[in-house]
């Protein structure tokens, strides 16, 4: 049993950040009868991240539905986030079995919507303490073990004392740094600029994404009847693109296969982005400490699943320290559980990802598997819970679906050779 080295904490858990993961932690933390403060450096209750573009994949649903959020997302006008794909061999449309019951889904809704709709719902739970303008900066050890931050707030200098520091603090987590976890960075080949419109609609109201390999591209429709386009091109083409950002921007979406009617829309916000965006790994735990969210593993934008993972992951520390940060376990072994769950749940997907943001071509499984699915719809349900992070990668790419890819292709090929009266080609 890890014993508490010092008596008198103020609170059982203490977390940086008061965002989607933080804030989802402290609700579920605190229904299980854990004492939290969540901290959070911005003093507006309303704050919330600008650099997102919140289409939050379907493996969230379960915790949206856990921390009792739906009706309220869906009153505020979230939109299921369907959604159809581009490459190179057709359209990707996942949809429904005509038998078989509806595809999981979550939600498309901006982040000014989310953020202060999650955080208030953490401060009226009992058990929370919301503490805003309250900057983490510093930790609090004694023998080798966090028990403890210090905050800078309007009133001046504060020490707070817990069982567990987390950090859900995002990608420069301060948690992280004072706890000396370095984070494991992958380079990002693409630059990303995104802005909001109003009056774009797009084809079937629902979500499309394009592989142009190895630019992408991507249009969520959101709730107010706003629509998010982002851009992810190659940075090669960033000094050019910068020369005249709205102008690149505006054309990059002309050019797009069934393109968005851009010029008769109305831009509702600055063009804004991010031109260097490495993805992070770190452990997630430390002695006193638990990271969750961005602060341990930041993903990469363009796939859409840093906030599905922010709150998942606040779900599992929930479940895996309740007992223990309330003085009722042991600690230091919950935190084991946290960590492996995280790692066997994300690092097969962090590392698919972080081969992809180098902005290499389509490997082969891909090519085989993207080609079957544009052509299938049983591998594009396949792909599409992949996409949603129902599965992972070695579900995804299991040798059954590699056979049933192939034979998908092999029967296309046919018949176009058939249709052509030459023999069948080799490529996907
Ligand atoms: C361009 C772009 C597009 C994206 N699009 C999507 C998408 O479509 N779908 C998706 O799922 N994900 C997307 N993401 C990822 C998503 O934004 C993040 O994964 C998600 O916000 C992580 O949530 P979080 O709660 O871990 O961290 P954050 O949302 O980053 O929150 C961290 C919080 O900690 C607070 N904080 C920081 N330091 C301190 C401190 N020292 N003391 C106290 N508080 C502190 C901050 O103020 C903030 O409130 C995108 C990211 C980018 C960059």
């Amino acid at each position: 049993m890890t014993k508490p080295e010092s008596a008198g904490y103020d609170y059982d858990v203490v977390i940086s950040g008061a965002s989607l993961a933080g804030s989802a932690a402290a609700i579920l933390l605190a229904r299980r009868g854990v004492r939290v403060a969540l901290l959070e450096r911005r003093a507006d209750p309303e704050a919330y991240k600008a650099l997102c573009t919140h289409s939050i994949t379907a493996n969230a649903y379960p915790v949206l539905d856990e921390l009792g959020v739906i009706p309220a997302l869906e009153k505020a006008g979230a939109v299921r986030n369907e959604a159809r794909w581009y490459t190179r061999w057709g359209w990707i449309e996942p949809r429904a079995a005509p038998t078989g019951p509806e595809l999981p889904y979550a939600y498309n809704i901006r982040r000014s919507t989310l953020d202060p709709l999650l955080r208030s719902h953490a401060a009226e739970t009992p058990g929370v303490d919301l503490l805003l303008g309250h900057r983490v900066t510093g930790l609090v050890r004694e023998a080798g073990r966090t028990v403890g931050v210090r905050t800078a707030t309007p009133q001046g200098e504060r020490e707070i004392r817990a069982r567990l520091v987390v950090g859900a603090d995002g990608k420069d987590s301060a948690v992280a740094k004072f706890a000396g976890v370095p984070a494991r960075l992958y380079e990002n080949a693409r630059f990303g600029y995104l802005a909001h419109f109003r009056n774009l609609p797009l084809p079937g109201g629902i979500g499309h994404v394009w592989f142009l390999e190895p630019d992408m591209a991507y249009a969520f429709p959101n709730d107010d009847g706003v629509t998010v386009l982002a851009v992810l091109p190659d940075k090669k083409r960033l000094p050019a693109f910068r020369e005249d950002l709205e102008g690149s921007f505006s054309a990059f979406v002309r050019a797009l296969p069934e393109a968005p009617p851009i010029d008769s829309a109305e831009r509702i916000t600055k063009i804004t982005g991010a031109v260097n965006y490495p993805l992070h790994s770190r452990k997630p735990t430390a002695p006193g400490v638990a990271l969750i969210g961005d602060a341990a593993l930041t993903g990469d934008p363009l796939w859409g699943v840093g906030c599905g993972w922010a709150l998942q992951s606040a779900q599992w520390l929930a479940e895996a320290v309740a007992l223990a940060a309330s003085g009722r376990g042991d600690l230091d072994r919950s935190l084991v559980v946290y960590a492996r769950r995280h790692r066997r749940r994300l690092r097969g997907h962090q590392y698919l990802a972080a081969d992809f943001a180098t902005a290499r071509p389509f490997n082969p499984l891909e090519r085989l598997v993207y080609a079957a699915a544009a052509r299938d719809e049983s591998v594009a349900r396949h792909m599409y819970l992949f996409a949603s992070r129902l599965i992972g990668p070695l579900r995804f790419l299991n040798p059954v679906v590699l056979a049933k890819a192939s034979a998908v292709n092999i029967k296309h090929r046919r018949a176009a050779a058939v249709r052509l009266g030459g023999p069948p080609s080799p490529t996907p």
